[in-house]
């Protein structure tokens, strides 16, 4: 790692806790010396790593061992025939972080490095802004390594997500506002105390966590990148950083012939980025959500300039799908793959089935769909989707009867 850069001005900072530029105000991202890292770094090096994210140590921003998150990430890469069959797709894959560990989500990827560089800036306390995943992680992550932690969340979570903080027992803070609301008082909070807001003082190392998603699929293809990748948006981080990634392989000669288009998804209740795209603004207007998928529902998205011309250079689209269509992608994604993801696959699986409708995406391009959240966490959404059990008095007679069976032979 060699420091932090601005985006919009390119005025360069050393790898300290400081995440907008003092000169123009733009956000800070991190930088490396790709040069070193190209004449150690190889494709055998990383697949003789451990099987988590931190096999990608060299590209990530920090400085020591890694001692927060082991396990995180290197989830499975899923060939998807049968969901592939219903959208006219030949060569699918869902890349599943419903899996991830500890919390079942892709922020399992950016708050281990988040907190491992936390620790190594002196932070004894970590924090963050939350639509639910994250707090989750951050809470968890902040137990295990005996950390103080405090979590801000919006007042109308899922329950799973609310009891998945709980538990860990780091202090809850319920803030009676949307996620906008929350993210401007934690950026208040960040301004008095010391504390590591993973998402807002220290966001330029917790957003490089993203980039391992890239990473990780382009090596489960066997050092390939693929055609089509189709990615959820929120703060629109995610699908920046999986471009940034997809581009530093290319640049160290890790992949060769990178020509990946990056498609943006979002629910049509909170499409600030997407709604941009398709009017064909470089910039978007923030809105308030309303959707199932509060995991994406951020109104007034950090990055969403930024993921904007990241879809736009990769060549990619950007599209939305409604609440009715993100239950339907999440059982679609159930019943043909026995993958139960929360509503943002549901927004994910939605999106790409439009992009293959309407030609964006081919049959015989390679297309990676992914899948950042468990379905266990918001069931609420599929309750009445999904159907009742079969109720029966224990007698053979009656089971018989119900599913009008004889004895077999
Ligand atoms: C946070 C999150 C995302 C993406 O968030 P960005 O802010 O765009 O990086 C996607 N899916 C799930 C389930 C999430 O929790």
């Amino acid at each position: 790692m060699k420091g932090l850069v601005c985006r919009e001005c390119g005025k360069e900072y050393p790898a300290v806790s400081l995440h907008v530029c003092e000169l123009c105000f733009g956000p800070l991202e991190v930088q490396y010396n790709y040069k070193e890292i190209q004449a150690t770094l190889t494709r055998k090096k990383i697949e003789s790593g451990p099987k988590s994210l931190w096999r990608y140590v060299d590209l990530l921003p920090i400085e020591g061992e890694p001692s927060i998150g082991l396990h995180a990430g290197f989830t499975p890469l899923v060939r998807a025939k049968n969901l592939g069959d219903e959208l006219g797709l030949d060569t699918l894959y869902v890349k599943n972080d419903t899996v991830n560990h500890p919390t079942l989500s892709f922020k399992d990827r950016v708050v281990s490095i988040a907190l491992t560089r936390a620790r190594e800036l002196g932070y004894e306390t970590v924090a963050c802004a939350s639509t639910g995943n994250l707090a989750n992680s951050v809470a968890a992550h902040a137990a295990a390594a005996k950390m103080q932690c405090y979590v801000f969340i919006p007042h109308d979570l899922e329950a799973a997500k609310v009891l998945g903080n709980l538990v860990y027992r780091p202090n809850v803070v319920e803030v009676e506002g949307n996620y906008d609301d929350v993210n401007r008082l934690c950026s208040e909070i960040a301004g008095e105390q010391r504390w590591a807001f993973v998402n807002v003082n220290i966001r330029p190392y917790y957003a490089e966590g993203s980039k391992t998603l890239a990473y990780e699929v382009v090596e489960q293809l066997d050092w390939t990148a693929p055609d089509q990748i189709v990615v959820p948006m929120a703060s629109g981080s995610l699908l920046t950083k999986i471009w940034k990634g997809l581009n530093e392989l290319q640049k160290l000669g890790l992949v060769t012939d990178m020509h990946t288009r990056v498609h943006g998804a979002q629910a049509e209740g909170c499409s600030p980025i997407a709604a941009a795209y398709k009017e064909g603004r470089d910039f978007f207007k923030p809105v308030k959500p309303k959707t199932i998928a509060k995991s994406l529902a951020i109104g007034n998205p950090a990055d969403g300039y930024y993921a904007l011309k990241a879809a736009a250079e990769s060549g990619g689209a950007m599209d939305t799908v409604t609440d009715e269509e993100i239950v339907e992608g999440m059982t679609l994604l159930a019943q043909t793959e026995g993958i139960f993801a929360e509503t943002a696959g549901g927004v994910t699986v939605g999106v790409l089935k439009k992009l293959a409708k309407q030609g964006i995406i081919k049959r015989g391009d390679v297309t990676v769909a992914l899948i950042t959240g468990n379905g266990l966490k918001t069931q609420d959404a599929v309750i009445n989707a999904v159907g009742r059990p079969t109720r029966i008095p224990p007698s053979l007679v009656q089971f018989q009867k119900t599913f009008n069976l004889t004895p077999h032979g």
